[in-house]
């Protein structure tokens, strides 16, 4: 019997200035990048962290701690690889995505279609299957003001037998 298990992922990087702006492995022109540990790629992240969620493994905290300087500036789409691997040693395997990024500025609907692209290579799965949206927040509150970026992902996830 097959499961479908739902996830959830959020994350929020803030700008910083000599950085490249990264979302869904995609570099995007922009004055200021986002701060992190890794490529600070909050979109990648979010995703992540609803694949984990879906299977109640944690967060990418937990597998890839900032303290460890083998994340340092680390492509957040082979974290999102190393994700979709874990699943799939647990007999499970991404189903689809759906991601919204909250970003005040840069527009980033010339650059979905790229950022669908390469989030269903990470995870090997149909390009059909993944999901990118961006909004704004009308200027409000802190992204609103352009201090960061952040996104939030919902997952879905077959399992081959129902896990406990
Ligand atoms: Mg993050």
């Amino acid at each position: 019997m097959e499961l479908t298990r739902t996830g959830i992922g959020f994350d929020a990087h803030r700008f910083a200035a000599g950085r490249r702006l990264v979302l869904g492995g995609v570099t995007i022109p922009h004055e200021r990048g986002l701060e992190g540990h890794s490529d600070a790629d909050v979109l990648c992240h979010a995703v992540a962290d609803a694949l984990l969620g879906a299977v109640a493994a944690g967060d990418i905290g937990q597998h890839f701690p900032d303290t460890d300087p083998r994340w340092k500036d680390a492509d957040s789409l082979d974290l999102l690889k190393r994700v979709a691997a874990l699943l799939r040693e647990r007999g499970a395997r991404p189903v689809n995505v759906d991601v919204t990024v909250l970003a005040e500025r840069p527009r980033l609907a010339p650059h979905a279609e790229a950022m669908r692209r390469n989030l269903a290579a990470a995870m090997d799965i149909p390009v059909g299957r993944v999901s990118v949206k961006a909004t704004t927040v009308e200027k409000m509150g802190a992204l609103g003001r352009e201090e960061g970026i952040a996104a939030l992902a919902a997952a879905a996830v077959a399992e081959e037998q129902a896990g406990e």
